[in-house]
């Protein structure tokens, strides 16, 4: 049984906001090894790909053209999290700086690749279960 669930973007899956993925060999090897599930919980959340970036501003999340998508993001990482939970997972590997899978650090809020303090979405609701997260850059 996988016990770890990745960001689907370091394996392999073209489900960035500009249809890119950011593959890391050893993440997608979990994955094919069946060590772990890929999720992106953006999607999950109902986000298109391809979608306007968007970044964390306060406690909200907003779409770089302006439109908030808190309630996307937030049930995404909803979902995803019932995912992890689903499978037994203790630790998850995720794409740094993004807004929903970051750790640590994020984009700030201007859209300038500026980074602040802080963890993405899914991040911080992973950590509010108990579910360790290894952030992967
Ligand atoms: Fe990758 Fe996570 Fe963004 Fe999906 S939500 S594209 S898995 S960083």
């Amino acid at each position: 049984m996988p016990k770890k669930i990745v960001s689907a973007c370091l394996a392999g899956f073209h489900c960035r906001y500009d249809c890119a993925h950011q593959e890391r060999e050893a993440i997608k090897l979990m994955v094919e090894n069946g060590e772990a599930i890929a999720v992106c919980p953006e999607q999950m959340g109902g986000l298109s790909t391809p979608r306007t970036p968007a970044e964390i501003i306060g406690n909200k999340v907003i779409s770089k053209t302006g439109p908030d998508v808190t309630d996307a993001y937030t049930k995404g990482a909803e979902e995803a999290l019932k995912m992890a939970q689903m499978v037994g997972a203790t630790e998850a590997y995720l794409k740094s700086r993004s807004p929903m899978c970051g750790q640590g650090k994020i984009y700030d809020g201007t859209f300038t690749g500026q980074l602040t303090e802080g963890d993405g979405v899914f991040s911080k609701l992973l950590k509010q279960h108990n579910i360790k997260v290894i952030s992967i850059d």
